[in-house]
């Protein structure tokens, strides 16, 4: 009998990891992406000098699950292509300074009078919040100075100075700043054995935190990064080429036009070129919209403000100041950066000193950011020396790309997606534009646990 035919659209990590499991499991699959490339945010560029930077997305993990980490990092133990990384470091910048150990806002660098009223209120609140808006969620978690003084600034630094903070549902934290430092380091790690200061208040020691982490029994997470000077890049490049060794059909630069179904069946895609592909089986990690415009139905609109992603990628003639972090948050509402990834601390065996930017903008105050204005900011951030100078860099923009989460938004992908998975059966919806996930393990896992249900 000849095997069923699987149509996987969106060529980025989650359908590539789809397209191979869907082989594995007896279908005959051609994968579909929009893009000339595959890789969707994982991908890297060079600039004139050969270093390499990522475009947003970078540092993937294990899963935990045998069968996707040996095709997620094929060559693990392979020491010249993979950096395993067993911790992750991140420090953030708030209040004008760094705190190299922890990636949360150190309360402690507010001024003494809003500091000693914030611990006041905060020391009172002993109730897990239940909101599901973030604002409110930290005035009863945090209380209002905390929430005032970290919280809010952070909140319209990366969704729009005019942003409604009232409406931003909990997933706007997803960086992890609802959590705050605060409080002696003894006191902390006494008050965090109660759920309600658990969930608001970070460790301040590293044994304090590996306690915890042994008595949670939590296992560890290990990070990978390519050392072959490809950036993340490389990591897409492996899986493709399994993609192509597995005997699947890439299509990159080709959408599809038409989704023809009958009743609750998918029984073929047309594309743009008027191919027409068989289909038991659709695998759908593009936007859920897409697929139902395609069907011929209506999706659900509605109002979704998208943030752009600004990227500078900057390569200076000396050394970062940083030689251990791998990103870094910074929290301090002074700054237009939010994130910076360090390379050489990725990947020892780099020859280059460079690191990425990145900001969070709407599309029309890209041109508002300059180089010069980005090197300001990391000097006086004494990311780079003083007399640093840039040998080579390059500037990108991934426009209208993070949603700014509100309930109007969630309630949208919602809808749609509910929409999209009642009209036909043999249909799978995965991705981080499912809505359901956004990380990248979270979103492999659930593509995982998705084709296994078949
Ligand atoms: C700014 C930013 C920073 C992030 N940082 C992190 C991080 O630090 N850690 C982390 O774990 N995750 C991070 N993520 C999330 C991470 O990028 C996602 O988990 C991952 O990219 C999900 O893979 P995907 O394949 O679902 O989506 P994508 O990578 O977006 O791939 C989707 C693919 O579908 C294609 N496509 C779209 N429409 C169509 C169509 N109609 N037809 C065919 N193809 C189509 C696209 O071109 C793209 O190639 C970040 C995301 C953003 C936006």
């Amino acid at each position: 009998m000849a095997n069923q035919n699987a149509v996987v659209v969106g060529g980025g990590v989650c359908g590539l990891v789809a397209s191979l499991l869907l082989r594995k499991r007896g279908y005959d699959v051609v994968l579909l992406e929009q893009a000339s490339q595959l890789g969707g945010l994982f991908c890297s560029i060079k600039d004139s000098s050969g270093a390499a930077y990522d475009m947003g997305s970078h540092i993937p993990n294990a899963t935990g699950i045998q069968e996707l980490d040996e095709i997620l990092f094929k060559n693990a133990d392979d020491a010249t292509t993979w950096n395993r990384i067993s911790k992750l470091c991140s420090g953030n910048y708030f209040a004008g300074d760094w705190d190299l150990s922890s990636p949360f806002p150190d309360a402690r660098k507010l001024p003494n009078d809003l500091y000693s009223q914030g611990c006041g209120e905060l020391i009172g609140l002993n109730q897990i919040p239940q909101s599901e808006f973030i604002y409110q969620y930290c005035l009863e978690s945090l209380g209002v100075v905390f929430t005032e003084s970290i919280v809010a600034p952070i909140l319209r630094k990366l969704y729009g100075k005019g942003v409604d903070l009232a409406g931003l549902t909990m997933e706007a934290g997803l960086f992890g700043f609802t959590r705050i430092l605060a409080l002696p380091a003894d006191v902390t790690a006494s008050l965090k054995s109660l759920p309600a200061f658990d969930s608001k208040l970070g460790y301040q020691t590293e044994q304090d935190f590996l306690r915890r982490k042994k008595q949670d029994n939590l296992q560890d997470v290990e990070y990978f990064y390519p050392v072959n000077g490809q950036g993340i890049g490389h990591w897409v490049a492996e899986l493709q080429q399994q993609v192509e060794q597995a005997g699947i059909e890439i299509i990159t630069s080709e959408m599809v036009s038409k989704i023809c179904h009958t009743g609750q069946k998918v029984t073929s895609l047309e594309l743009g070129s008027n191919r027409v592909l068989a289909c038991d089986l659709l695998f759908w990690s593009a936007p859920p919209f897409i697929a139902l415009n395609a069907m011929g139905l209506t999706p659900k609109r509605g109002k979704v403000e998208l943030r752009t992603a600004v990227i500078y990628h900057i390569n200076f003639d000396k050394p970062l100041l940083d030689t251990k972090s791998h990103y870094l948050w910074v929290w301090d509402d002074k700054t237009d950066i939010f994130r910076l990834t360090l390379y050489p601390n990725l990947n020892q065996q780099s020859t280059h000193n460079h690191l990425s930017a990145e900001i969070l903008c709407a599309a029309d105050e890209v041109s508002e950011y300059s180089l010069e204005r980005i090197i300001d900011e990391l000097k006086a951030m004494h990311v780079v020396a003083d007399d640093a100078q840039v040998i080579s860099h390059e500037q990108q923009a991934i426009n209208n790309t993070f949603p700014v989460p509100t309930q109007e938004f969630k309630q949208l992908n919602q809808a749609n997606y509910e929409l999209l998975n009642a009209s036909v059966d043999n249909l799978i919806i995965s991705g981080r534009y499912s809505g359901r996930c956004w990380r990248q393990a979270e979103v492999l896992v659930d593509a995982f646990e998705s084709i296994n249900k078949l």
